[in-house]
């Protein structure tokens, strides 16, 4: 059984300018001990990046975009290259939001490309896929969740990805305050390191960090982290204030 460290990662979505961002990022950096075991990723707006990369910069936390573009340079007015986003001292780069992919057209193709070109610079993607509630009850969740894993991360290596992160984020549970229970979320999660291990590599599934995204607060993260196969948290609402994010991060 590979030891994966967890990551509990905040996306704080279209929330928080960059004096705001600043300020948070400050506060969080005091509340979260420096030499905690689990690792932290803090997601803020692309114009709050390169500030509280800087402000974080001697912290334990890192700092990812929310989304990015595939192409490095060129006439794609208003897209943000994952070299810009590294230049800005991020590390990691959040791939395939679901928001993303209901508002703004994102698809496994799109995804794929992203997740190639953010690899290529040397940013860590924590990719996203889950299903609807629609394809829940019509009992389509596992074969969404392997086309969006296969076709998301094709025609990469199992060294390629050896940095990648999944997280499994049920659309029905994002913002709702409707977790998906344990038994749901193991099964998935189990499922996903399956489809890993036989698309790619055994050794990959098993060292690949799967987080759960849904509904994550203080309250109910000890109990996803107790399962076998969640290796963390992508929270959204509850990484806003300081108390409520870093009560999830020392949820041991
Ligand atoms: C998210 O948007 O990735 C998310 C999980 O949101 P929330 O924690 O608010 O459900």
């Amino acid at each position: 059984m590979a030891n994966r460290t967890p990551l509990i990662a905040g996306n704080w979505k279209l929330h928080k300018d960059c004096a705001e961002s600043i300020a948070f990022a400050e506060a969080l950096n005091k509340a979260i001990p420096a030499d905690i075991d689990v690792d932290v990723m803090v997601a803020p707006t692309f114009t709050a990046l390169y500030p509280v990369c800087e402000c974080l910069k001697t912290s334990p936390i890192a700092v990812a975009a929310q989304d990015m573009f595939w192409e490095t340079k060129g006439a794609w007015t208003g897209e943000i290259s994952a070299e810009m986003i590294r230049s800005c001292g991020c590390t990691h780069v959040i791939i395939g939001h679901s928001e993303r992919r209901q508002f703004f057209g994102e698809t496994d193709e799109t995804v794929n490309a992203k997740l190639k070109a953010a690899l290529s610079a040397g940013l860590i993607p924590v990719i996203c896929i889950g299903e609807t509630d629609e394809e829940r009850k019509a009992e389509k969740t596992f074969e969404v969740l392997e086309t969006q894993v296969k076709m998301g991360l094709k025609g990469l290596s199992a060294a390629e990805l050896s940095s990648a992160v999944l997280a499994y984020e049920p659309v029905w549970a994002i913002g709702t305050g409707n977790t998906a229970t344990p038994e749901m979320v193991q099964e998935v999660h189990a499922f996903l390191r399956k489809v890993v291990a036989d698309g790619f590599q055994k050794e990959l599934a098993n060292a690949m960090r799967i987080l759960y995204g849904g509904s994550v607060k203080s309250g109910n993260i000890a109990e996803l982290m107790a399962l076998e196969d969640v290796d963390g948290a992508l929270v959204g609402g509850a990484s806003l204030e300081t108390e409520s994010f870093s009560g999830i991060v020392r949820y041991k």
